[in-house]
């Protein structure tokens, strides 16, 4: 404690406070402008966060606070792709010159092949911003990085602009889109909303003795 005041809840406010100021910036209450984030990741948590959304833990804080330190430099240029009543919203880290968007990654480890969900969002930069090609990076927190270009692709693009009126068309009803179980739902903070979760108290040796019997061939006694 310091002095009456808990210094604990003093960072974690200052904590949240920052994490609500570079948050990516979502029109929550008009269902007509999607951003390219929430189409291109799980649209059933792009719902929770609009309609039921929980706080952070701690890790996600430090991951977006993370994520946001090494974005900072950049330019950030943001665009839009309307199509009829739909706003798709994205935004590149940066331009380079008249063709080319980027997008960087800040992952745990480098990948061998791009994730779907980081090209889908890069396609939809593409659209938005009016670029042919783009390149996503990926970046460590110790500076180790990969890079992988993409060129414009209607098809992802369309996927982009499907799951987007998926998500608008729910949220203007009400209705929670169905669970996409993804490596997502590992870290997710919704994921006891999406599946029943019950611990089996056994120990495992017994849950597996009964699936198999306990008196496996090995131990049986020979007469
Ligand atoms: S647990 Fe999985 S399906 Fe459920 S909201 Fe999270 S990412 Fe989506």
């Amino acid at each position: 404690m310091l002095g009456d005041r808990n210094l604990r809840g003093m960072v974690e406010k200052a904590l949240d406070r920052l994490y609500g100021d570079i948050n990516i910036k979502i029109d929550r209450d008009n269902s007509d402008r999607i951003h390219a984030f929430e189409a291109s990741r799980c649209t059933r948590l792009a719902y929770y966060e609009r309609k039921d959304p929980l706080p952070p833990d701690n890790a996600a804080r430090v991951s977006i606070l993370l994520d946001h330190g090494i974005r900072k430099g950049f330019s950030h240029v943001k665009g839009e792709y309307r199509a009829d009543s739909l706003i798709l919203e994205a935004e590149a880290d940066m331009v380079v010159g008249d063709d080319f968007a980027v997008r960087f990654e800040i992952v745990p480890s480098l990948p061998e092949v791009p994730h779907p969900r980081h090209m889908l969002y890069l396609n939809a930069c593409l659209f938005a911003l009016n670029k042919s090609e783009g390149f996503l990076v990926y970046m460590t927190a110790d500076g180790k990085t990969v890079e992988f270009d993409i060129t414009r692709n209607n098809r992802m693009f369309e996927e982009v602009v499907r799951r987007a009126r998926v998500l608008s068309t729910l949220l203007k009803e009400g209705k929670t889109p169905i669970v996409e179980p993804s490596d997502l739902c590992m870290t997710c903070k919704y994921y006891t909303r999406c599946y029943a979760r019950e611990k089996i108290k056994d120990q495992p040796g017994d849950f597996i003795a009964e699936i198999f019997g306990s008196g496996s061939s090995s131990s049986k006694k020979k007469k």
